[in-house]
């Protein structure tokens, strides 16, 4: 195998992410396929990379650690706001049942899309628009994810989660974010804090360019 797949995943279990599933998944997912041909050579490296439009692919270790927060089984209908180059999704079609993702700009949907296409992930349902409304035609997700922060949980997004299901999310003002994972009880949702992190804004609405 590639030793720099070797080396990435042994530094995610050195940083804590333990679960085989999760990091069988970062292994078997070509991350040099979302990544822009400058950045092939630190494809493999744990670190965000620049994407198209302005936004980032992001950290394997933190790729792992908020998939394995998720807690998949295999049988979940997930919800991932914030596309990007696909990465994160690829991951979790392996994990779930089905994954909803939603994205703002057209130019990152349509690669990814190619991309899925690509690796014959059929379980993936890609759609533009504003994640912070989430897709209410569908509704009553098990997990949702967030890979664009919000200085609070989008309200749309918690009414989408159903009872017993988990939201990870990068919450706070830019700056100060943590990694929230929000379990849902009944009207209750109850939170812990994983690790301080940096991700791109959620912003409003569809991008206009691109
Ligand atoms: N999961 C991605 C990370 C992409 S960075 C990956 O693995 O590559 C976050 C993404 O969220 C960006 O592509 C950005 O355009 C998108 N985003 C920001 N606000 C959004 C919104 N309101 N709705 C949908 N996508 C949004």
């Amino acid at each position: 195998m590639n030793p720099k797949i070797v080396q990435l995943i042994l530094s995610l279990r050195g940083e804590g992410v333990s679960d085989a599933d999760v990091l069988s998944a970062i292994e078997t997912t070509p991350r040099d396929l979302f990544v822009t041909p400058e950045f092939l050579e630190q494809a493999w490296e744990d670190r965000p990379l620049p994407i198209a439009c302005g936004q980032t692919i992001s950290q394997p270790m933190v790729v792992g650690r908020m998939t394995e927060a998720l807690c998949l089984t295999g049988r979940e209908k997930v919800l991932e706001i914030g596309t990007g180059s696909g990465y994160q999704c690829a991951i979790l079609s392996k994990l779930a049942r089905r994954v909803y993702t939603i994205e703002r700009y057209r130019t990152l949907l349509e690669e990814a899309k190619r991309r899925f296409a690509a690796l014959k992930l059929r379980n993936i349902v890609p759609r533009l628009g504003d994640g912070g409304l989430g897709w209410p035609e569908q509704d009553n997700f098990d997990r949702i994810i967030m890979t664009a922060a919000a200085t609070e949980p989008p309200p749309a997004l918690l009414a989408q989660l159903r009872d017993h299901g988990l939201m990870v999310a990068p919450i706070g003002p830019s700056g100060d974010q943590r990694l929230t994972v929000y379990r849902r009880d009944g009207d209750q949702f109850h939170q812990h804090v994983l690790d301080k992190v940096r991700f791109v804004p959620l912003l409003d609405g569809i991008a206009k360019t691109l």
